[in-house]
């Protein structure tokens, strides 16, 4: 299955991508989480992005559509994608129902988990993630069970992105009504959004999230489309 997830910076997405990846096996495809993972290592492709990521814009679409694509092929045989962070614009709608044609596979389901404007501010300033393996965490909402220790990698480097403001935060949030929201209503129209509330706790959120999964998987099965 094929499966994205929308909702504004700090609304879970990744929380809830990670949470499919551990469950499911599903490949978690975060555009964000590649593109900082070339600015740590300095790679060509992450000097020419670099200020303008920490500044809260994101970089151009055909870079991005580049790197995804990437990600798409080398995982396409994996149990399912969990899109995080991607697409963003029309353009990369464009971009990614070409991909996708191309190896015969389409959106299954899209995601969308609505937070209010105070809890994601909330969120992002709470935002902690482990420097060694990416895993994420809340200082207040999801700490770690070890004080400053990765659950999962035992690392002891919990740190606070350099984005994680409250002024990126709102820059990020215009973005996202500007030139994401629209989106909403392309997969609506296919019939693939569902919209969910993410106030509620990442395991209450998750089990809303593994009820639509599961619906999917059943309409895949009675029409005989291949999920
Ligand atoms: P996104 O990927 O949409 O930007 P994240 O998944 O990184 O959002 O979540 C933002 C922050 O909020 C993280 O610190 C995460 O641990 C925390 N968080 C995620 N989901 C919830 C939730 N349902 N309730 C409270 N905090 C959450
Ligand atoms: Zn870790």
């Amino acid at each position: 299955v094929i499966v994205i997830l929308f909702g504004p910076p700090g609304s879970g997405k990744g929380t809830q991508s990670q949470a499919l990846a551990e469950k499911h096996g599903f490949f978690k495809l975060s555009t964000g989480d590649l593109i900082r993972k070339e600015i740590a290592e300095k790679t060509p492709l992450g000097l020419e992005v670099q200020s303008i990521v920490e500044a809260g814009e994101f970089p151009d679409s055909a870079l991005v559509n580049q790197i995804a694509e990437k990600a798409i092929v080398d995982n396409i045989t994996k149990s399912g994608i969990v899109l995080d962070g991607y697409p963003r614009t029309m353009e990369q709608v464009n971009f990614l129902d070409k991909i996708l044609s191309g190896l015969g596979k389409k959106i299954d389901v899209a995601i969308c988990l609505g937070v209010d404007e105070n809890e994601l501010v909330r969120r992002i300033e709470g935002r902690r993630v482990c420097a060694d393996c990416k895993t994420n965490y809340h200082v207040e909402f999801n700490p770690p069970a070890n004080d400053g220790i990765c659950d999962v990698c035992q690392g002891s480097n919990l740190v606070q992105r350099k984005d994680d403001t409250r002024d990126v935060l709102e820059q990020r949030l215009a973005i996202y009504n500007k030139e994401t929201k629209p989106l909403l209503d392309y997969y609506d129209q296919k019939g693939v959004l569902t919209t969910i509330s993410g106030m509620e706790s990442p395991q209450e959120v998750a089990a809303m999230v593994e009820k639509i999964l599961a619906n999917v998987e059943l309409d895949a099965k009675s029409t005989g489309i291949n999920a």
